[in-house]
């Protein structure tokens, strides 16, 4: 099918793409286009205007600010794929990135329009959440910060407002001693994962001091899987006992959707089988 009527304008500047945003109940912000013109398409939607960000440079930048990297909204995918800086900063990011859809689609495809976008079975919001990261936002009446805690409301849906920019998204960098993994089953390569899991770890001799667990393609939205973290933080060393003894923990609370593709107890089988994978590979246990 073809996208019902829109208008569409490409400002160069953020505040014309606020501004025109506050003026219009139906405009939406366009990014990479990659899950907003199938949705037109399909005539799931139909904004009045659409406003392209792709020609406001701030949002293409990626800087080290501290202990943290900021990554502007509208680096495409590949290109925060590429970034050899970003995946020694970030390296849960590039490990997750490698997973989403084809290299064609990442390479219009954002950052930003990944994380906003709030497909539950997406990557980079199980990324999000798992590191704890922040997401910058701009209206016409200001600039605020969203933790990832407080973003994903449910399927498709932030809390951000229509008429609000995601400028960029923040992640923290990783201290000496972090390894990370992602992992996943999907029925092809490149789909939406039926479940799927990232990890990160950090190390400091023969202790865990840090462990993160998100999941996704399991609910609503990403699920941070605190009942591992707690396991693998408990003080015992790193060992295959202890990643088995945790990821036994990984569908704890979890109320995955039964759909066409899989039963909830095969994605709560899956969550415990990824964690597993995903611990092992992140600290090189042999399986
Ligand atoms: P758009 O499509 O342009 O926008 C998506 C939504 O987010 C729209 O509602 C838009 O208004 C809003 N939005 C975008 N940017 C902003 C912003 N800066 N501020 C406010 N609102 C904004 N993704 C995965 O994660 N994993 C996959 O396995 C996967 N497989 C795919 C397979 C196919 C065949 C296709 C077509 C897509 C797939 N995707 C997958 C989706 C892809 O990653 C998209 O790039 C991503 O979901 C949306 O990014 P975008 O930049 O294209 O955003």
């Amino acid at each position: 099918m073809k996208p019902p009527p829109f208008d569409y304008a490409a400002p160069d500047t953020l505040d014309e793409a606020v501004r025109l945003l506050a003026a219009d109940a139906d405009a939406k912000v366009l990014a990479g286009g990659q899950s907003l013109l199938p949705l037109l398409n399909f005539r799931l939607a139909a904004p009045s205007l659409l406003v392209d960000l792709r020609r406001i440079a701030p949002l293409h930048a990626i800087e080290r600010t501290g202990d943290a990297v900021r990554i502007g909204a509208m680096v495409t995918q590949r290109a925060a794929e590429d970034d050899a800086e970003l995946a020694r900063d970030v390296p849960l990011l590039r490990e997750a990135l490698q997973f989403v859809a084809h290299p064609q689609i990442r390479s219009r495809g954002t950052v930003g329009g990944s994380i906003v976008h709030a497909d539950p079975a997406a990557e980079l919001p199980a990324v999000l959440v798992a590191l704890d990261g922040r997401v910058v936002v701009r209206a016409s009446n200001g600039e605020r910060t969203v933790d990832a805690a407080d973003l994903y409301r449910g399927f498709l849906t932030t809390s951000l407002a229509p008429a609000e920019v995601a400028t960029a998204v923040e992640l923290p960098a990783a201290r000496p001693g972090t390894r990370a993994a992602c992992v996943e089953v999907a029925q092809r390569r490149g789909d939406y994962a039926l479940c799927g899991a990232v990890v990160q770890v950090t190390r400091d001799r023969d202790a865990l001091t840090d462990a993160r667990v998100a999941l996704f393609g399991v609910g609503q939205r990403p699920v941070r899987a605190r009942s591992v973290e707690e396991r693998l933080l408990a003080g015992d060393p790193p060992s295959g006992g202890l990643v088995r003894e945790a990821a036994l923990r990984a569908s704890d609370g979890l109320e995955p959707q039964t759909d066409r593709q899989a039963s909830a107890d095969y994605r709560r089988h899956l969550a415990r089988v990824l964690v597993r994978r995903g611990l092992e590979q992140a600290l090189e246990l042999a399986a």
